[in-house]
């Protein structure tokens, strides 16, 4: 028998069986309203949309669309919020925000249910990353609220006032926390809208919130389009925007605040390099390669989207990478045994399929696993293209989803021209045995991250954020408060 007989009759020997995650614990409501002032409210103009199940094109729920109405009525009340909210004790404030992460913990298993059926991630990421991570940056945050002196020495940090906070639809209660809990331990009141195919979360994340006793106004949660966000921006008694999103609506957001006096944070697109040098433990590159870019779906803004494989170990580590991918299991996104969920839209799918065909035609090899995809909802199979060159489409441009543009180098110079030669500059990754490499390499990469021998960690404690087209200022960490926060 062949190599490759073996390995299809070892494959088919193993196949899983079903690992379902229960639903009997999660209560959906059939309709969601606005989170005003504290309290649950219907729209102003009684419009609605519905938010899916990206898996299988079922309807889950109906959500609010908010108006500038709406979005007036939150702000009034994030500004009548902010007085009293700014001048409390911070110790009393850090009191808050820790009610709310100990909540999101308590509803760990609800959460990470939801977040799975409304995004289509799978649910081993978003029960093991989404939700602990959410939950660790709020207690990160609840720990500096009554230190904020500590962080600032001499400078007597104040809050800036009412925040408007825009998040996408790939890490939904991830965005919302790195968003909220800052903004709250520094003293400033919020208007939060989470992304349109991605509700359900933020919508719980209310729930809590009035739970946990926060005094009303201080966070406000509309949800909505792409309208309701531009309403929130240009809103003229908004202080402080933070949004994060695609690097379009970044650019437009720049131009709507540009001299109004807003404070402005935007984490935006990406097209991380990841780099494999011939003496990396080549067999977790391959791990770190397939976690790079497959994690999420790939809908990661710091993917490791490009691939830079050292000449010498080239056919080695694509070899591996192939069998590797021929045994990802794509499917249900409840189901604990799936490593690549559904594509959260059928736009970004339009998107992803787009990009793919680009590739096509610019003349890159492709290789995707055999596999059969699920007949409803949105999939994509992983997708590695080889043969790609600087100047192709694939190379240059955010595609936001499973697939991988695979270069070679031989010298180091050669790598670091080529990782840097984007309009982004968000992440990278460095694999290699050699520390002193990683310090070069760390100096010389435009990326805001750099990891080393791994990719996509994150955590509450260190700050993330770009460079060039992928935006400016940062999240997490000390550096976290910064944007929050202003100086006599
Ligand atoms: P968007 O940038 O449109 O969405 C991000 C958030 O901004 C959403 O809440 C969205 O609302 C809102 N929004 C949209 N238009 C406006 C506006 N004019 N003013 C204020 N807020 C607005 O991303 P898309 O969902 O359209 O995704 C498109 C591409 O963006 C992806 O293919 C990917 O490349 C990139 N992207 C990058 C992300 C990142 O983390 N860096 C995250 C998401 C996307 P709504 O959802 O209701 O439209």
């Amino acid at each position: 028998m062949s190599k490759k007989e073996n390995t299809n009759k070892f494959k088919a020997s193993w196949t899983y069986d079903k690992a379902p995650e229960s639903t009997d614990h999660i209560q959906i409501k059939k309709q969601y309203e606005l989170f005003i002032d504290g309290k649950f409210v219907k729209p102003v103009k009684g419009k609605y949309f519905d938010t899916t199940n990206p898996s299988n094109d079922k309807k889950i729920a109906r959500v609010a669309e908010a108006t500038k109405e709406d979005v007036n009525k939150a702000v009034k009340a994030a500004r009548n919020a902010f007085k009293n909210w700014s001048t409390l004790d911070g110790k009393e404030r850090g009191k808050y925000v820790f009610r709310i992460a100990r909540l999101i913990q308590e509803r760990a298993r609800e959460f990470a249910v939801i977040e799975s059926l409304d995004g289509g991630k799978p649910i081993r990421e978003s029960r093991d990353i989404d939700i602990p991570l959410a939950a660790n940056h709020f207690f990160y945050y609840a720990g500096w609220a009554d230190k904020l002196e500590y962080a600032f020495p001499n400078k007597k940090p104040k809050p800036i006032g009412v925040a408007g906070q825009i998040i996408p639809w790939n890490f939904p209660l991830l965005m919302a926390a790195w968003k909220l809990a800052p903004a709250l331990a520094t003293g400033n009141t919020v208007v939060l809208k989470p992304a349109e195919t991605t509700p359900l979360t933020a919508l719980r994340l209310a729930e809590i919130i009035q739970q946990s006793g926060l005094p009303d106004g201080v966070v406000n949660i509309v949800t909505g389009a792409g309208e309701t966000g531009a309403s929130i921006v240009n809103h003229p008694d908004v202080d402080k925007i933070a949004f994060t999103g695609s690097t379009g609506v970044g650019k437009y957001i720049q131009k709507a605040t540009a001299g109004t006096g807003k404070k402005l944070t935007l984490e935006l697109g990406g097209k991380g390099a990841n780099i494999i040098f011939e003496d990396a433990a080549i067999d977790q590159a391959v791990e770190g390669i397939i976690n790079a870019i497959f994690f999420n779906q790939g809908h990661v803004c710091c993917a490791g989207s490009r691939l830079f494989v050292q000449e010498s170990v080239a056919d080695l580590v694509i070899r591996k990478l192939k069998h590797r991918i021929d045994t990802l299991i794509i499917g249900d996104p409840l189901d604990k045994n799936t490593d690549i969920g559904a594509i959260n839209s059928k736009k970004q799918l339009q998107t992803i399929k787009n990009y793919i065909t680009i590739g096509l035609n610019e003349g890159a090899e492709i290789y995707q696993p055999k596999c059969t995809l699920p007949k409803f909802g949105n999939w994509c199979a992983p997708t590695l293209f080889m043969n790609v060159s600087q100047s192709h489409r694939i190379v240059q441009e955010e595609i936001f989803g499973p697939v991988l543009a695979i270069q070679t180098f031989r010298t180091i110079d050669e790598v670091i021209e080529k990782a840097n030669n984007t309009p982004y500059g968000l992440s990278a990754g460095v694999w290699t045995d050699k520390g002193s490499k990683i310090f070069y390499l760390t100096q010389k990469l435009n990326a805001g991250v750099v990891w080393a021998n791994t990719f996509n960690k994150f955590d509450a404690t260190s700050p993330f954020g770009g460079y060039k087209e992928s935006g400016f200022g940062r999240e997490g960490g000390l550096h976290g408060l910064y944007p929050y926060v202003k100086f006599d």
